[in-house]
């Protein structure tokens, strides 16, 4: 391996650490900053989830309040539980835990939260506002990438940047963030996806590629400029017979050849995960002192 690991976990914790300290800040104004976290059904991936994010809020002094339903809670009942939130002066973030059961409208849900508690920034207006380079809750994952591309020191003002998929909660906020015409950011961007023709054609000419695609090897060594920064947004569980487990997780980047042409690259576990929680205390910070989540 030739290139320089980027490891999320101590930039989580540098934004942690940040946070708490705002977080700290806003308690002697009297603010208790507070987070609500809706779980519905018992899917197990969402249960561990939903854990991080309360150990996230615990580390940052943001309270967190569970609330976990049956999967079999119905429509009206979620509704009326997220207005009941919206009205909540003392609750200042609201985050609904996805995938919801089959006959829930993630749609409606999101639609349904207010704007100035959508701490996940799924909301058509914060999706919105961040197209049009406003001031609005970015979501957590891309806001994680930035940050870690920030922490690194990478430079991202005229570079061209391939993002590859376009999933409202990853792809396309990153596409939109990263060509912000602002400090730091100011990049060209390609948004690829599962109809782009000819990948390898555009990652060869990229200074940065980042995978979030829920696909492994869909980005090999191959297809990298020598020293280009990689970051492997993707996880994946794949079957490995060495594991006790008898799996393990991997990214969208093969990494073992990726790491021997790229400068810099994400492991996966261990980069971009860890970042995303931390961004979500972050944006919680952010909703308590009346503030839409801001870069700098
Ligand atoms: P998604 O399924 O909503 O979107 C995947 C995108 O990939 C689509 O836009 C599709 O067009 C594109 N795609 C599919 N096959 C392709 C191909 N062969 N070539 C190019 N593009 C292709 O996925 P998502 O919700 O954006 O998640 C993507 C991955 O990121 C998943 O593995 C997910 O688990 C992971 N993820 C990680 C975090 C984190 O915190 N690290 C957060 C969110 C998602």
């Amino acid at each position: 391996m030739t290139a320089t690991l980027l490891q999320g976990g101590p930039v989580a914790e540098a934004i942690l650490a940040e946070t708490a300290a705002r977080v700290a800040g806003l308690k002697t104004r009297g603010i208790e900053p507070a987070l609500a976290l809706v779980r519905v059904g018992e899917d197990p991936a969402s249960i561990v989830y939903v854990r991080k994010k309360r150990e996230a809020c615990a580390a940052a002094g943001i309270r967190s309040i569970d609330l976990e339903f049956p999967a079999d809670i119905g429509r009206g009942r979620l509704l009326e539980t997220i207005y009941r939130l919206n009205a909540d002066q003392a609750v200042h973030g609201i985050l609904v835990q996805f995938p919801l059961p089959k006959d829930l409208d993630q749609d409606e849900v999101v639609n349904t939260i207010s704007p100035a508690k959508d701490v996940d920034g799924f909301h058509p207006l914060n999706a919105g506002r961040l197209a049009l380079g406003l001031p609005g809750f970015v979501p957590c994952t891309p806001l994680g990438v930035v940050l870690l591309l920030r922490h690194a020191g990478v430079n991202l003002d005229g570079k061209f940047v391939v993002v590859i998929g376009r999933s409202n909660i990853v792809g396309r906020p990153l596409a939109n963030l990263l060509s912000l015409k602002r400090l730091g950011l100011n990049a060209t961007v390609l948004l690829a996806h599962a109809s782009t023709v000819d990948l390898p054609r555009f990652t060869r000419e990229a200074d940065v590629v980042i995978a979030a695609v829920g696909r492994p090897r869909t980005v090999t060594g191959e297809m990298l400029k020598p020293g280009a920064v990689v970051i492997d947004v993707g996880i994946n569980r794949i079957d490995d017979p060495t594991r006790k487990s008898g799996s393990r997780l991997v990214g969208d980047v093969d990494f073992d050849s990726a790491s021997k042409v790229a400068g810099m690259i994400t492991p996966v576990p261990g980069g971009v995960g860890p970042l995303t929680v931390a961004c979500l205390c972050r944006n919680a910070a952010a909703a308590a002192a009346g503030e839409w989540s801001r870069l700098s």
